[in-house]
């Protein structure tokens, strides 16, 4: 069977060696251990490789491996990182070739692929659910708002900076745009709208009725709902997850409801919302599938 490395790149760098939709061993993480302020922030672009292939190396275990893929957050076209908002340092980077090149010994050779992150989501997803024949979309919470798509495609497909809102005042999207999706759900924007409240404070003060916390959360919801009406009205209806390390506060039943009031047309009715707790593997598990099917074509 052909052994695939994934590797997932978003709050921190997580790689696993993957058979037949199955991650096999141990997975490596970096950093080991979570820490306050993200040290892959502050890493210039070539120590992001140089990590990488230290922990390709060592889940590969002195193997030979068909290829490895990598999830990335930003727009990633041809190997290369033509922007990324939440790694300003890997702007212009050229990524694949990079990795292709530190590979040495039995790795060298190996076929290498870039992803958007959110899009190894979206496969990791279709993998583990056996739908590998589907169209489907994901939002990735965090951070930044990733919208991920399974198959992968020519394109940009950056879902997460969709227009959600006129509001002049809407101006907290890491990408400097404004009224964005992530300008509203993306973690380090909520921070910047409540400067003396923590995400998780701002959900928890939204059950308890707060009024100023409980009319963000309906926005949070309008949204996303908005963004993904938008999805359907261009390549039509389906199944969107919702995953991220902070998606409990998210109300399944709600956003159903705004969606139905936002898509109207009859035959792009029958979308479905579905929240998936986030996870390394499935991350890992969609860039192996990603790039083995883009190195077997
Ligand atoms: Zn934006």
């Amino acid at each position: 069977m052909r052994r695939t490395v994934g590797v997932l790149v978003m709050e921190h760098i997580a790689v696993g060696s993957v058979e037949g939709h199955k991650v096999v061993g141990p997975l490596s993480i970096f950093p080991e251990k979570p820490q306050s302020l993200d040290p892959l922030q502050s890493m210039p672009a070539e120590g992001i490789v140089d990590c990488i292939r230290q922990q390709v190396d060592k889940v590969a275990g002195g193997e030979k491996i068909a290829a490895v893929g990598i999830g990335f957050p930003g727009i990633i076209r041809g190997g290369v990182v033509e922007d990324s908002p939440n790694f300003h340092q890997a702007k212009g980077f050229a990524l694949q070739g990079a990795l292709s090149a530190a590979l040495s010994g039995k790795l060298a050779g190996a076929q290498v692929r870039v992803f958007n992150d959110a899009d190894v989501m979206a496969a990791g997803i279709a993998a583990t659910q056996g739908k590998l024949n589907k169209l489907m979309r994901v939002w990735t919470l965090g951070n930044g708002v990733g919208f991920g798509r399974y198959p992968s495609s020519e394109g940009i497909w950056e879902g997460g900076h969709s227009v959600v809102t006129l509001d002049a005042k809407e101006n907290f999207c890491g990408c400097g745009g404004r009224g964005h999706l992530e300008g509203i759900l993306g973690l380090r924007s909520m921070r910047l709208r409540f400067l003396d409240l923590e995400p998780e404070e701002v959900f928890e003060n939204a059950r308890a009725a707060d009024a100023r916390c409980a009319e963000f959360v309906m926005l949070c919801h309008r949204a996303l709902a908005a963004a993904t009406a938008t999805s359907i009205h261009m390549e039509g209806p389906g199944m969107f997850f919702v995953t991220g390390p902070d998606v409990r506060f998210i109300d399944i039943g709600l956003l159903d409801r705004l969606l139905h009031e936002m898509v109207k047309m009859s035959p792009l009715q029958g979308s479905r919302f579905e929240v998936v707790p986030t996870s390394d593997e499935m991350g890992i598990i969609g860039a192996a599938v990603n790039a083995d099917r883009a190195t077997q074509n």
